[in-house]
């Protein structure tokens, strides 16, 4: 496996801004293709993988200091 691994909570910086400004997105969703919202605007876009990790600049897990407990807020 290569690229990096999301969960659900993390925030993402992507390279390019969104158009409303906001470079800032929370991964909502893990699946086939990895669910963004956009924390300014709280639009969500889905992504693929390979693309969320080619545009990504930056991340911050959710889980930093506390341990792991994935898959627990499905929106679905
Ligand atoms: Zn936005």
């Amino acid at each position: 496996m290569s690229g990096t691994p999301f969960s659900v909570g993390d925030r993402i910086t992507l390279k390019k801004p969104h158009p409303c400004g906001g470079r800032e997105w929370v991964v909502y969703r893990i699946g086939a293709d990895i669910g963004l919202k956009c924390l300014k605007c709280e639009r969500r876009v889905m992504l693929t993988r390979k693309e969320t990790d080619r545009r990504m600049v930056g991340s911050i897990p959710a889980s930093t200091g506390v341990s792991e407990n994935p898959q627990s807020k499905r929106t679905d």
